[in-house]
């Protein structure tokens, strides 16, 4: 129990006191009032929120929108800077393909050996880069055909 001085007579009281026991004046409590609480409850949320953002980044979809997109064959350029990059990092499975386009350098791909079982993976096309889609992202993903 620490002692405080009251704000109207200056005397020494208790810390816990309602009202101060000399003057009578109503002593504010200190501490966490119930608004102090939302507001770190909301800033946790917001901690949460960028954490949860940025581990979703490198090679995974973030854009929501993407997953909505129908899947398409490639095109031109696309065809060559994607079949380029699947054959120089040997992947077996892509004899069949389609895609959908999250940026302009930026694709979600499905790959079908035998034309049943589908992979996913995330290339980028300016990077020479492919990635194998989590799971997260398979999920979110139906196949072509
Ligand atoms: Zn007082």
């Amino acid at each position: 129990m620490a002692l405080i001085n009251c704000k109207e007579c200056k005397q020494e009281i208790s810390s816990n006191a309602d009202k101060c026991p000399y003057c009578g004046n109503k002593m504010k409590k200190g501490g966490f009032g119930c608004g102090t609480l939302i507001l770190i409850g909301i800033g946790i949320l917001i901690v949460l929120y960028i954490i949860g953002s940025n581990s979703e980044s490198g090679g995974i979809i973030t854009d929501e929108q993407t997953y909505s997109k129908s899947w398409r064959s490639p095109q031109g350029s696309e065809f060559r800077d994607i079949g380029r990059i699947i054959v120089a990092n040997g992947i077996k499975v892509c004899g069949e393909y389609y895609v959908k386009q999250i940026e302009s350098n930026e694709y979600v791909i499905a790959c079908s050996a035998d034309g049943t079982t589908w992979d996913y993976f995330v290339v980028y096309t300016s990077l020479d880069k492919i990635y194998r889609a989590n799971e997260e992202m398979e999920s979110k993903l139906n196949p072509p055909r």
